[in-house]
């Protein structure tokens, strides 16, 4: 890690704390099993961090990112954000905390194929009740804000994988989250389209001053983040490259080792 890489995360009061997990743990029952997906995960995220979440497939990263953007609820322990504790929301709260303050990016889109690109972007700022209009051409600002200004009438379902990818983006941005969390984004695209998403990714974190959690196989994406987690079976093994807070002088020896080995 660069010293630049590293103080971008600092406000000029020092680091802010947007999100802080603490002893984690989630346990799924799959007929007479317990599945333990997390168990005791504690770590904090500093305001404008990139995090890349690393391990290998069915070490926990998707339910992470489920608990992060509390689309499930953690079996113990508690995410704040903000300083917050999710569990104290109330389903009003929460609500507007999945629609407005989280970005949710997934590995298949999950657009709506018979919609058009505009109509899909603007969707989150329907639901939160905004007149058409308006959200329509907030909507268009984004589309054009990923490179897709000449496709804002086509429907999801006729975009390449890339297309859909940067629609997908535009939708989770589209009501000004702080937080982005991006789920093996590009997981289903080829070298190219990888490298321009993640690319297009890290410019609308930079820019949107976004706080950016990002699970992925692609080992050189994740030592272009600031920081890597990394899960085995539900435990995190490694915390790399974390922005210190003031006055911690632990050091950072880069994030290659821990990337070493992953599959
Ligand atoms: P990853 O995203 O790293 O591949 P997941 O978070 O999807 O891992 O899964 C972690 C573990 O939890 C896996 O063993 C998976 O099978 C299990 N799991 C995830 N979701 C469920 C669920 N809804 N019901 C039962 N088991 C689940
Ligand atoms: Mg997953």
């Amino acid at each position: 890690m660069t010293p630049s890489r590293r103080t971008s995360a600092f406000a000029q009061n020092g680091p802010t704390e947007l999100l802080r997990v603490d002893g984690l743990r989630k346990l799924f029952h799959s007929g007479a099993a317990e599945i333990i997906a997390l168990s005791d995960v504690s770590f904090a995220v500093t305001s404008g961090e990139m995090v890349a979440l690393v391990g290998p497939s069915g070490s926990g990263k998707s339910t992470l990112l489920h608990l992060l953007a509390a689309l499930d609820m953690p079996t113990s322990g508690t995410v704040y954000f903000g300083g917050n504790s999710l569990a104290g929301f109330a389903e009003r709260d929460l609500e507007d905390f999945r629609n407005c303050a989280v970005g949710f990016i997934w590995q298949r889109h999950q657009l709506l194929a018979d919609f058009t690109a505009l109509e899909n972007v603007a969707m989150p700022l329907l639901i939160r009740g905004s007149a058409a209009s308006g959200a329509l051409n907030v909507a268009r600002g984004w589309l054009n804000e990923v490179g897709l200004s000449d496709r804002t009438q086509h429907r999801a379902g006729e975009l390449s994988g890339g297309e859909q990818q940067r629609v997908a983006i535009a939708r989770a941005l589209v009501t000004r989250p702080k937080l982005l969390l991006a789920d093996e984004p590009t997981g289903d695209l080829d070298e190219e389209n990888t490298e321009s998403i993640f690319e297009l990714m890290q410019h609308l974190h930079r820019s949107h001053h976004l706080t950016s959690i990002l699970a992925t196989h692609n080992l050189s994406l994740a030592q272009r983040a600031d920081r890597v987690l990394r899960l085995e079976h539900g435990l995190l093994v490694s915390d790399d490259g974390a922005v210190a807070p003031r006055g911690d002088q632990r050091g950072s020896s880069g994030n290659s080792s821990i990337l070493e080995g992953l599959g």
